[in-house]
């Protein structure tokens, strides 16, 4: 059976995505790339241009230009968390924006953690990590230092375990608390989730009354048939062949792509967003490049 329908159950999920980002975080960033031909970028761009943080009249206080939480949830290796900082503290001049990056893979935060090396020193300071599985932010823990995947690992198989770079809620420390968020992002990283109503749930808890869930994700670009065929074509041949010669690593992008492939429609994705108690203006939803992407967001009230 193909991993991800209903006869896989959710641990079996969560292991085999744990295994996919910790293989694919060192390629991550150059295969997205390839892979969208540059598109992710744009889609990014747009997704926080439209948030606008740092200049928003989302802060509960009523100033525009007040302090906001931003929490990123699946963070990955930092790409929505460093437009974020740029855009409120250069664009919108506000340096009081801090932003929250979680996600359940060690390995992949860690590249994040190396990338922001490049941010200038107030952003940094705005900036901090936390492993966490977005279906349950109330069992969180710093970002605990992970050996690069590509490094080899000194440990001694006969007395000591290898360092995991999935998150133990065992381990757990911290907490996002309830009604702590202005603004709560994920991007590519719903579609991943074993459970997303219990994820939709925590996103709703963490919010702030008036804070936003914004998601961006791969969607169903079947409005136009013939893109559509066109980009199936590339998404289940090219795409895996890409994975194989660059990333030498074939499964993993061939589980992305059936990821998107399984992934509920815009409206589906909407309703269970509306489902889980927010607010959505209009239908709800815009699509990118025909649908191949699509941002949904949801108010909670
Ligand atoms: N947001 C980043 C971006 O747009 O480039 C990274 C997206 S990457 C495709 C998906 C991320 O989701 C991975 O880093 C993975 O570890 C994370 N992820 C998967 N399941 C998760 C879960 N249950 N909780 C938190 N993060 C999860």
């Amino acid at each position: 059976t193909h991993f991800g329908f209903q006869t896989v159950t959710e641990g079996e999920k969560r292991e085999r995505v744990a295994g996919v980002f910790t293989s694919v975080a060192e390629s991550y960033d150059r295969m997205n790339d390839l892979m969208s031909f540059g598109w992710h970028r744009v889609w990014k761009d747009h997704f926080v241009a439209s948030l606008n943080p740092g200049f928003s009249p989302l802060t509960s206080d009523g100033d525009p230009r007040g302090p906001q939480h931003i929490l990123d949830v699946a963070g990955g290796t930092g790409d929505i968390a460093f437009r974020m900082l740029h855009t409120a503290h250069v664009l919108n001049g506000n340096p009081s924006v801090r932003v929250t990056m979680s996600d359940i893979n060690r390995a992949m935060l860690t590249v994040g953690k190396q990338r922001s090396a490049q941010l200038p020193a107030s952003q940094r300071a705005a900036l901090s990590f936390v492993e966490a599985n977005a279906e349950d932010l109330s069992r969180t823990r710093p970002l605990h230092p992970y050996p690069s995947p590509s490094e080899p690992t000194t440990h001694d198989s006969q007395t000591q375990k290898p360092e995991q770079a999935f998150f133990d809620p065992a381990t757990a420390t911290g907490s996002i608390p309830d009604s702590s968020v202005d603004l709560y992002t994920v991007a590519f990283g719903i579609r991943n989730f074993s459970n997303i109503p219990a994820a939709l749930r925590e996103a709703r808890r963490v919010l702030k009354p008036g804070g936003v869930f914004a998601c961006l994700e791969f969607s169903k670009a079947d409005k136009h048939p013939l893109f559509n065929s066109l980009y199936k074509e590339w998404s289940f041949r090219a795409i895996p062949l890409i994975g194989q010669l660059v990333a030498a690593d074939r499964d993993s992008y061939q589980y992305l792509v059936e990821s998107i492939e399984r992934f509920p429609s815009q409206t589906e994705f909407r309703d269970m967003i509306v489902d889980a108690g927010f607010v959505v203006a209009g239908e709800g939803y815009e699509d990118l490049t025909g649908g191949v992407a699509a941002i949904h967001k949801g108010m909670k009230p």
